[in-house]
């Protein structure tokens, strides 16, 4: 019996909804209904950003629990069955990782974004490096813009076709810093979060059952048509 990648009991799982949509997951049930999936693109800074997790108290544990207690089989557990949906939106998009604390992925010993896309087999370009360790939390309005000071490009190649992946979208400067440096490099730069701050919720977005059904039908037949 397998068991639940997060809370590590037999992964069981019922006739629930979630069960239903997510009939392969890796997580049980009641662990996949702590998270609130509420797909929603939203204007910040300028920039117009897909997130799929609305970022709560579940969703911080998880990260952290990933992220700072080094979790890395949790890794696939993000767009678990979403990837599907995720590659056919993306296919012709190249995957940039939002740029991570060095510091911080020498002590993890893993690059918490590159994990969660290898787990899934999709390539991922990590261009950026954080010059120093600026904990976004602790600044306050002129410094955040400091953030665009930095962050380094490391390679210069051009790009065509660029989505740019964070885990969380809180105050979208490090979004705009990386859309300062990409801008004259790439074709079409899109911007993907896992998560974004409840404060970017619209009420009217959330995703609907039959709209999903939709989907995971349509997903079906085009990753038969792409073996995927
Ligand atoms: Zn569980």
């Amino acid at each position: 019996m397998n068991r639940c990648l997060y809370c590590n009991q037999e992964n069981i799982h019922g006739s629930s909804l979630f069960s239903y949509l997510f009939n392969h997951d890796i997580i049980c049930d009641s662990c996949r209904s702590l998270f609130r999936i509420k797909r929603n693109v939203f204007m910040l800074n300028g920039l117009k950003i897909e997130g799929i997790y609305v970022y709560d108290d579940n969703f911080k544990n998880l990260l952290l629990q990933y992220k700072e207690a080094n979790d890395e089989a949790l890794a696939p557990i993000f767009l678990s069955e979403l990837r599907k949906d995720f590659l056919i939106r993306y296919r012709n998009y190249q995957i940039v990782l939002a740029p991570s604390s060095k510091n911080k992925e020498n002590i993890r010993g893993f690059n918490h974004l590159k994990l969660m896309f290898d787990s899934y087999g999709i390539d991922t370009l990590d261009l950026f490096e954080k010059m120093n360790n600026v904990n976004q939390k602790d600044l306050v309005f002129d410094d955040r813009k400091k953030i665009l000071d930095n962050i380094k490009l490391k390679k210069e190649n051009k790009l065509k076709k660029v989505l740019v992946v964070d885990d969380v979208v809180t105050s979208g400067y490090t979004m705009l810093a990386i859309s300062k440096l990409l801008a004259e490099k790439c074709d079409e730069i899109k911007y993907f979060t896992l998560a974004y701050n409840k404060k970017y919720e619209k009420n009217n977005s959330s995703i609907s059952l039959d709209l999903i059904m939709k989907i995971k039908e349509k997903s079906k037949n085009y990753c038969k048509m792409l073996k995927l």
